[in-house]
């Protein structure tokens, strides 16, 4: 079993809550030494215990760096690197009907295995240890995941109208028979309808009635755009949120992508009912579906984590960017410079992203116990200079490139800015050609 040490590092291990805006957040970094056996936390700092004689197999110097809990994006289509930059500056439903629909119905399982593969090496240049995805061929993301090494939760896109509907759910079942908890448990599966206006009540009924066969969780769209929001109201005379509880989805775990127009009922209907969100705020700025309303749902007990969605809507997979943009968004909406603290952003993107994907007990923080998933970040780099506040400076002003080292489940994957699980190279090639063929058929 291999045996990890990571040496004189900075720690930050995002053990402690943040309790505001103003105060700084120095006393949350400590300094020390990481060790790690097998899959899981041994010891932080002086937090832990190794056991007498314990020699590691391979020893990081950790000195100049900073290392915290690898990010969680909690809401993206990997595979759709293959369609990054190829249809911009669109209306979503036009963008979707007439752009990306047309060509992912050209995809095969072997486009999204490549395109995933890209999607996946990006995340962990980024600091992303884990996502939560859906899409379709979802057996090759699967294969994906388990050879790069990142974990995840996998959903079967479903679109519940015609009979496509029956054989995605089928798939679905297939998918939680041959993935749940594989991977060396890295993998999850949940179920994905795509959205309330693409998955009539009597289809939802179903992927719930199979939820509750298997006892999984829903990933679904929610409340994306004031299109959605008129529709669903018209259909059915309620809002989107309303109606999904009606139909009792909010029985099982729910991670509700976007959220972007709530009623206030709507906001309490998801406290009270544990749903977690996922907030992509530079998908919304770029569709411009509007502004989510992170501190008032925050403020009301729910919990939010941070996605990129895929990378046609965004168009990078960065999750350091996407905190960013998610702590800055948040002033610009309400008015106030207190709003969303970098403290604040950074717990979103790592202990509460992992909250609504139902893995806080087991990632998030850097605890001995916890699974070791953890990122290593240079900071000698200019921009990390002077060091008044990391977790500030971590927020405002890191880059990708600043991360050097990723752990996965104990596992390398990156090693001095260098993916160890595939031949990056290889999967450029791959994606390039196939997303040619992919926009320019015949
Ligand atoms: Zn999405």
């Amino acid at each position: 079993m291999e045996r990890i040490l990571i040496k004189d590092c900075l720690i930050l291990p995002m053990t402690s809550e943040p309790s505001g805006g103003e105060e700084a957040q120095e006393e949350l970094v400590i300094s020390g030494d990481v060790a790690i056996e097998g899959d899981t936390i041994l010891q932080v700092g002086d937090q832990g215990e190794l056991p007498p004689n314990w020699k590691p197999t391979k020893v990081i110097d950790g000195k100049d760096h900073l290392c915290l809990p690898g990010l969680v994006n909690c809401h993206t289509h990997a595979a759709m690197t293959l369609f990054r930059s190829y249809a911009d500056d669109l209306p979503l439903m036009y963008w979707l009907e007439k752009k990306i629909w047309p060509v992912e119905a050209r995809l095969s399982g072997e486009d999204v295995y490549w395109g995933t593969a890209l999607a996946l090496i990006e995340m962990i240049r980024s600091g992303t240890t884990t996502f939560n995805d859906m899409y379709f061929f979802m057996d090759e993301v699967a294969q994906a995941v388990e050879k790069i090494g990142m974990r995840a939760c996998l959903a079967r896109g479903l679109i519940g109208i015609g009979v496509q509907g029956e054989v995605a759910l089928d798939e679905s079942k297939q998918l939680i028979a041959k993935w749940h908890k594989q991977a060396e448990g890295r993998i999850n599966i949940w179920l994905g309808p795509h959205a309330p206006y693409t998955c009539p009540p009597t289809y939802l009924e179903k992927v719930l009635a199979v939820a509750e066969e298997y006892q999984v969780g829903i990933h679904i769209h929610l409340s994306e755009t004031e299109g959605e929001i008129r529709q669903i109201q018209k259909q059915y005379g309620k809002t989107p949120v309303a109606l999904l509880r009606e139909l009792g989805a909010f029985r099982y775990p729910v991670v509700a992508a976007h959220c972007v127009h709530l009623t206030d009922e709507d906001i309490r209907c998801l406290a009270e009912n544990g749903v977690g969100v996922a907030h992509n705020p530079e998908s919304n700025m770029k569709l411009a579906s509007g502004i989510a309303p992170v501190t008032k749902l925050r403020a009301a007990g729910v919990a939010v984590g941070i996605g990129t969605d895929g990378a046609a809507s965004n168009n990078n997979l960065d999750m350091l960017e996407e905190t960013r943009t998610a702590a800055l968004l948040q002033k610009v909406a309400t008015g106030d410079p207190q709003a969303l603290p970098a403290a604040t952003a950074l717990f979103m993107a790592t202990r509460e992203g992992a909250r609504v994907l139902g893995l806080g007990d087991e990632i998030g923080m850097l605890k001995p116990g916890y699974k070791a998933d953890l990122i290593l970040i240079d900071l000698k780099q200019s921009h990390w200079y002077p060091k008044h506040n990391l977790v500030s400076q971590l927020v405002y002003a890191a880059q990708a490139h600043d991360v050097d080292t990723v752990i996965i489940n104990g596992k390398v994957v990156m090693e001095n800015r260098k993916i160890t699980t595939i031949d990056e190279e290889l999967v450029w090639a791959q994606v390039e050609e196939r997303a040619k063929r992919l926009v320019e058929p015949g």
